[in-house]
C-alpha cells in the first residue's frame, strides 16, 4: 500500500445520551482500554473469573506464535456457565428463550431451568446413540428452540458440533458432513419460510447417501400427522429424549478442547472450516455479550442472525446465555408477510437490544419509513450491526428511524475466525457514521502497510490484529497451512483480509475486502467508499461496485445499483449517479458504467459477493459458489 491511498475521514459525530455511559458496566473506552494495556492477562483473567470453572487455569495464555493456548490447563464445561449457573441460582425462573414462529401467535417460552433440563435430556439421548467426547454432530435445523438445545447438548457431552445453515442444499450439506466425518445429523422434517415448507429431512436423506460416517439421523417432527421415519436410520427427536435420563453431568473439558467447527460465509472464496475451543471462546463471547452489548438483567435481546453463522453461535447461543440474558429467536424473515413484521416482533416482546445486519437495514430503507412507523419501538435501548460495512446513510436511517435518534448504534466488526467482537463503538461513546469504532478493550488492532508498519491516519491499509485474543480460532479444519497464512502473510500480524483506515481518534473505517480492491490509475479504492457514496443518493437502496479492465486507467469502476421503491431506471439517473460519486469522492471513483439490477448476488448470510459480479462481467468461472443465495 502506498501513501496515495488517501481516504476522506469526514464524519459527523453523534453523541448518545450521557446516561448510557453513566450506566455502562465497562465504563468509558479510554479507561477500560488502559486497564487492558497495563495488564492484558490480568484483564482477561478478571472476566474469566466471573465464570465457573471445574478447575482453575495455570496461566492465562501461552503464545507460541502463531499458536495460542488460553486459560492453560483450565477445566470447564461451557454449559455450566450457560445453564447450570443460572438454573441453580436466582435466574432459575428467568426466561432464557422466547421463540416466535412464522405465524402470528405461535410462541414458546423456556426458562433457564426448562432449557437446562431439555439440554441434559438431549445430551443423554446423544450419549445413548454412542455419541461422546470428540465425535462430530452435524446440526441442520430451522431456527427453533430444539436447534439451540441440540447445540448445547453437544457441548454438554464434549461432542463437536458443526452447524449447517438450514437454507443450504444437499450438496453443501454433504460436503460439510463428509469434511468433518459427522456421526449423527440432527434435523427437522421441515422448516418454514414465507409460509412454505422447506423439506429438510428429504434434503438430509440425499446428503447422507454417500456419507458413510453418518450412523443416525435424529428428526424433529413438526408437522401433523407425523412423517414416517426410516426404521434403521432415523429416530424421532422427542422419543429419544423421552428415553434419556433427566440428569446428565457435564463432561469435563480442557480449555483447549474443540467446541465446534463452523464454516465462513464464502464471500471471497471457498468457505473455511474454522475450529473454536471451549475455554477462550467461552470467555470471549461471555465478555463481549455482557459488556459490549452492555446487557442489563431485564433486557430482551434479539439477534436476527441464524445459529448457522458465527453471529448466531456467539451472540444467540453462547455469549448471551453465559451472560444470563433473555434471548428472542424467531423463524420469521424480515419481509414476510410484509416488511413490518420485525417491528411488530419488537413491540410485541418489548425487545430492548437488537442486533442485525446492514443488508437488512438497507432492505428496510428500500421499503420506506412507514413500516417501522406502524409499531411502537420505545422499548429499544441499543441497536447493533454486523456483517458488512454499515454505510453512513444506512447508519443515519437506522439511528433515526429504528433507534428514534435515541438508541446508540453498536456497529461491531469481527469474523468467524475471531469468534467474538473485535472493533466496536462502545455503547455510550461518540459514534461516527461510516466508522465501526475502536478495538474493544481486550483487543489490539492496527491499520498497516504491506510490511506491517502502521500507516498514518487518513491512509488506507490492511486491517490486522496484533495480539492474540481468547476466542481466536485455533486452526482451519484439516488445513493448518491456511491457518498459518493468516499470521504469516504480513509480518507476524493476523491479517483479517479487509482494508481499513483510521482517524486521529483511533476510530477505524472498513473500506472493503482486500480481494475486492479496485485500482484506478494507480489509486486504490475500497468498494465500501464508492458503495456508500451511491447509497447516499436518494434513489439508491443498495449498490455493489467492482473493478473492470480499462485500457487507460488499468481498472475502472462498474456499479450495480438497486433502486428504492418509487424510483425508475433511466439514462438520466445513471448520469446523476456518476456525477454524485464524482462529487462525493472525486473523479477517480467515478463509475464508468452503472447497471440497474433487481437483486445482487449474496451469500446466504446476506453479504454481497462481488467476485460473482466480477466473474459474470468477465465471462469467467466464479469459483466456489456453494454459499450463494439462490
Ligand atoms: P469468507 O471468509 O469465506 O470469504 P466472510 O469473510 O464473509 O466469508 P464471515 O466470517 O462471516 O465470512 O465475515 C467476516 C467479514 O465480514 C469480515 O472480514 C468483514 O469483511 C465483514 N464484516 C463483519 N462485520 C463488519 C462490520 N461491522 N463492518 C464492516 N465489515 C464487516
Ligand atoms: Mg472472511
Amino acid at each position: 500500500m502506498t501513501a496515495e491511498f488517501e481516504v476522506s475521514l469526514e464524519s459527523r459525530v453523534v453523541r448518545p445520551d450521557p446516561v448510557y455511559l453513566e450506566t455502562s458496566a465497562l465504563g468509558p473506552w479510554k479507561q477500560a482500554y488502559r486497564r487492558y494495556l497495563e495488564d492484558p492477562d490480568g484483564f482477561w483473567a478478571q472476566y474469566a473469573g466471573e465464570l465457573e470453572w471445574v478447575e482453575p487455569w495455570d496461566r492465562v495464555k501461552d503464545w507460541e506464535y502463531p499458536y495460542a493456548r488460553w486459560f492453560v490447563n483450565g477445566k470447564l464445561n461451557i454449559t455450566i456457565n450457560c445453564l447450570d449457573r443460572h438454573a441453580a441460582g436466582e435466574r432459575r425462573n428467568k426466561v432464557a428463550l422466547i421463540w416466535r414462529g412464522e405465524e402470528e401467535g405461535v410462541e414458546r417460552v423456556l426458562t433457564y431451568r426448562q432449557l437446562h433440563r431439555q439440554v441434559m435430556r438431549f445430551a443423554g439421548a446423544l450419549r445413548n446413540l454412542g455419541v461422546g467426547r470428540g465425535d462430530v454432530v452435524c446440526i441442520y435445523m430451522p431456527l427453533v428452540p430444539e436447534q439451540i438445545v441440540a447445540i448445547l447438548a453437544c457441548a454438554r457431552i464434549g461432542a463437536v458440533h458443526s452447524v449447517v445453515y438450514g437454507g443450504f442444499g444437499a450438496d453443501a450439506l454433504n460436503t460439510r458432513i463428509r469434511d468433518a466425518g459427522a456421526k449423527v445429523v440432527v434435523t427437522a422434517d421441515v422448516g418454514y419460510r414465507r409460509a412454505t415448507r422447506i423439506p429438510l429431512k428429504t434434503i438430509v436423506g440425499e446428503a447422507v447417501r454417500n456419507a458413510p460416517s453418518i450412523e443416525k439421523v435424529i428428526v424433529l417432527r413438526r408437522t401433523v400427522p407425523h412423517v414416517a421415519l426410516h426404521p434403521e436410520m432415523e429416530i424421532d427427536f422427542q422419543e429419544c429424549m423421552a428415553a434419556a435420563p433427566s440428569h446428565v453431568d457435564p463432561e469435563v473439558m480442557d480449555a483447549e478442547d474443540p467446541l465446534f467447527i463452523l464454516y465462513t460465509s464464502g464471500t471471497t472464496g471457498p468457505p473455511k472450516g474454522i475450529v473454536h475451543t471451549c475455554g477462550g471462546y467461552m470467555v470471549g463471547t461471555y465478555y463481549t455479550a455482557k459488556y459490549i452489548f452492555d446487557l442489563k438483567e431485564n433486557d430482551v435481546y434479539w439477534c436476527t442472525a441464524d445459529p448457522g453463522w458465527i453471529t448466531g453461535h456467539s451472540y444467540i447461543v453462547y455469549g448471551p446465555l453465559a451472560a444470563g440474558a433473555t434471548v428472542l429467536i424467531t423463524e420469521t424473515v424480515p419481509d414476510y408477510p410484509d416488511p413490518g413484521i420485525w417491528w411488530r416482533v419488537i413491540e410485541d416482546f418489548g425487545v430492548t437490544v437488537f442486533y442485525t445486519a446492514p443488508t437488512a437495514v438497507r432492505m428496510f430503507m428500500k421499503y420506506g419509513d412507514e413500516w417501522p412507523a406502524r409499531s411502537v419501538l420505545d422499548s429499544l435501548r441499543v441497536i447493533g450491526s454486523v456483517g458488512e460495512p454499515l454505510n453512513p446513510e444506512a447508519f443515519e436511517w437506522y439511528h433515526r428511524v429504528i433507534g428514534q435518534s435515541r438508541c446508540p448504534v453498536l456497529d461491531t466488526w469481527w469474523q468467524t475466525e475471531t469468534g467474538m467482537h473485535m472493533l466496536a463503538t462502545l455503547v455510550g461513546e461518540p459514534m461516527k457514521p461510516g466508522f465501526v469504532g475502536r478495538p474493544i478493550p481486550g483487543v489490539s488492532a492496527e491499520v498497516v502497510d504491506r510490511e506491517g508498519n502502521p500507516v498514518p491516519p487518513g491512509t488506507g491499509g490492511f486491517l490486522v490484529l496484533t495480539e492474540p485474543w481468547p476466542a481466536m480460532m485455533r486452526t482451519v479444519y484439516k488445513n493448518d497451512e491456511r491457518y498459518r497464512k493468516y499470521w504469516t502473510t504480513v509480518d507476524t500480524l493476523y491479517l483479517a483480509g479487509d482494508l481499513a483506515v483510521k482517524d486521529e481518534d483511533g476510530y477505524i473505517m472498513v473500506l472493503g475486502r482486500a480481494d475486492d480492491i479496485i485500482i484506478v490509475a494507480g489509486h486504490n479504492l475500497g468498494t465500501a467508499e464508492v458503495e456508500s457514496a451511491l447509497v447516499a443518493h436518494e434513489a439508491v437502496a443498495e449498490a455493489a461496485v467492482i473493478g473492470v479492465p480499462d485500457p487507460v486507467k488499468g481498472q475502472a469502476v462498474k456499479a450495480f445499483v438497486i433502486l428504492k421503491v418509487g424510483y425508475a431506471p433511466s439514462e438520466k439517473l445513471k448520469t446523476d449517479l456518476i456525477y454524485h460519486v464524482r462529487m462525493s469522492i472525486g473523479p477517480i471513483a467515478m463509475p464508468s458504467a452503472v447497471e440497474f439490477v433487481l437483486s445482487l448476488p449474496k451469500t446466504r448470510s446476506g453479504k454481497i459477493m462481488r467476485r460473482v459480479l466480477k466473474a459474470q462481467e468477465m465471462g469467467v468461472d466464479p469459483g466456489d459458489i456453494s454459499t450463494l443465495e439462490v
